[in-house]
């Protein structure tokens, strides 16, 4: 199999209360999985097959994108989690969030609006350009800032299948409950390797 799903960062039980170990197994285990499944039969004996993951999701159309945008998505969601997470951004991040969306509670307050008011299933990111000028975008099922030569730094997976077992229809409810969770480290590394 050309595409192997990286194991989950964390317990299954480790993020409770924002998650439960159920709602892990099923977001996990059955759709982050099956997104693996899927790519690694539709790439069999295809050039696809001899890429990076991103460099499939960068290149690819239809189901081909679909598949390998849902794989790559959700294993870069995971690394945005953390049981140690929450808390406040720090350094170059920090003065960058302030520069371009005026403070910390304002970059929250307009990842949250995208994620709460995004129409049907998608992501909410946090993204960067090769100047480290940051932005919010709202994008449709498996679209990621990748595929608009953008660099991903934070995403909320807003498929009721991320929050739906936990929250039932409460997607805010949901989104409130990440920001305990944010794994701030990990945005920090991703927003100086976007600048490179
Ligand atoms: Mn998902």
């Amino acid at each position: 199999m050309p595409f192997q799903q990286p194991p989950l960062p964390f317990g299954m039980n480790a993020m409770k209360p924002f998650l439960s170990e159920e709602q892990l197994e099923y977001h996990y285990g059955k759709h982050h999985a099956a997104y693996f499944k899927n790519l690694n039969a539709l790439v069999e004996g295809k050039p696809e097959a001899g890429m990076s993951l991103r460099e499939v999701v960068v290149q690819s159309t239809g189901p081909v994108f679909n598949n390998a945008a849902q794989a790559w998505n959700h294993s870069f969601y995971w690394d945005c989690l953390s049981p140690k997470g929450g808390g406040e951004p720090q350094g170059d991040l920090a003065a960058a969030i302030v520069r371009d969306f005026g403070g910390v509670p304002e970059l929250k307050k307009a990842l949250s609006e995208a994620a709460v008011k995004l129409f049907g299933s998608g992501w909410s990111w946090l993204a960067a350009d090769k100047q480290g000028k940051l932005e919010i975008m709202a994008l449709s099922n498996a679209d990621t800032p990748l595929k608009h030569a953008k660099e991903p730094l934070l995403t909320i997976d807003v498929w009721e299948h991320a929050y739906y077992i936990d929250y039932r229809n409460d997607r805010a409810k949901y989104v409130e409950g990440l920001w305990r969770a944010a794994n701030w480290d990990f945005v920090a590394k991703c927003f100086s390797a976007a600048m490179k």
